[in-house]
């Protein structure tokens, strides 16, 4: 019998989701290995209501995301994070540094306070979370590398060192020589350095390492001109529910 598989999204853009259907070389292949059940993205039928894998996508911001996301947790015998507004809050924790009812206000307008929505969190701040695909969007190369593991019964690895290594192992000129910020030296790499391989800076989508050197990295930001506030809103794009970010 193949794993079944469903795919499931809360607060995202289903990004994510579409690097799983780009997956092109390889979809047919990894479809010969699991069946999918439940993926509204892709297929109207939901063909099972338990899965050995559920995906899931996108941060939990309303109540009802909160019961959703913990029923789905029951049903599923491994639940995977996908994607940065799922592991680490990513773009959609921004609004919990403006009090809430005022970003309801910006948001809804007259209608504000009809509609439901708790602060943002993580997938694994509401429920028990067995494997992590970080990324905004995730990388297809690491879809792959954890769905295969998860298949063979391993755990996925994840790294926890930082995009520098990537990079260097790229040879790329360091982009603070260009006198732009990057967040390289404490976010998780596994994403081959790919912001800063095209000349751009890191923002940090895969969530900060869990042994950063954040008051290095913090001082490496201000000898260059920033001041902390600087500093807190680059940590803050992505990784705003992490503690260097309060
Ligand atoms: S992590 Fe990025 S690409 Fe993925 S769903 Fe969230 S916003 Fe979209
Ligand atoms: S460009 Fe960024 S990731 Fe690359 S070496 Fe410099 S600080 Fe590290
Ligand atoms: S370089 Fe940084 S911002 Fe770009 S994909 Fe990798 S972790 Fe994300």
């Amino acid at each position: 019998m193949k794993p079944k598989v469903a795919f499931f999204s809360f607060t995202s853009c289903e990004g994510c989701q579409l690097m799983f259907l780009n997956l092109e070389d390889e979809l047919l292949d990894l479809l010969g290995l699991v069946e999918i059940v439940n993926f509204r993205e892709a297929m109207k039928e939901v063909l099972a209501d338990e899965y050995d894998i559920a995906f899931v996508e996108g941060s939990i911001t309303t109540h009802s995301d909160i019961e959703e996301v913990e029923d789905i947790r029951k049903r599923t015998k491994i639940l995977i994070a996908f994607g940065a507004c799922a592991t680490i809050g990513g773009i959609n924790a921004i609004k919990n540094f403006q009090p809430l009812d005022d970003v309801r206000k910006y948001v809804y307008d007259r209608d504000w306070d009809k509609i439901d929505t708790v602060p943002t969190m993580s997938v694994d701040q509401v429920v028990d979370v067995d494997c992590y695909i970080h990324g905004c969007p995730v990388d297809k190369k690491e879809i792959l590398d954890v769905v295969t593991s998860v298949i063979l019964g391993k755990t996925p690895r994840v790294p926890d060192y930082p995009v520098c290594v990537e990079c260097k192992l790229a040879e790329n000129v360091c982009v603070f020589d260009k006198g732009l910020v990057c967040l390289g030296p404490v976010t998780r790499a596994g994403c081959s350095a790919i912001c800063p391989t095209f000349g751009n800076k890191c923002l940090g989508c895969r969530g900060i390492i869990s042994d950063p050197n954040v008051n290095a990295e913090k001082d490496l930001l201000a000898e260059r001109g920033l001041s902390i506030d600087d500093i807190l809103k680059e940590f803050r794009m992505f990784d705003g529910l992490s503690e260097v970010s309060k």
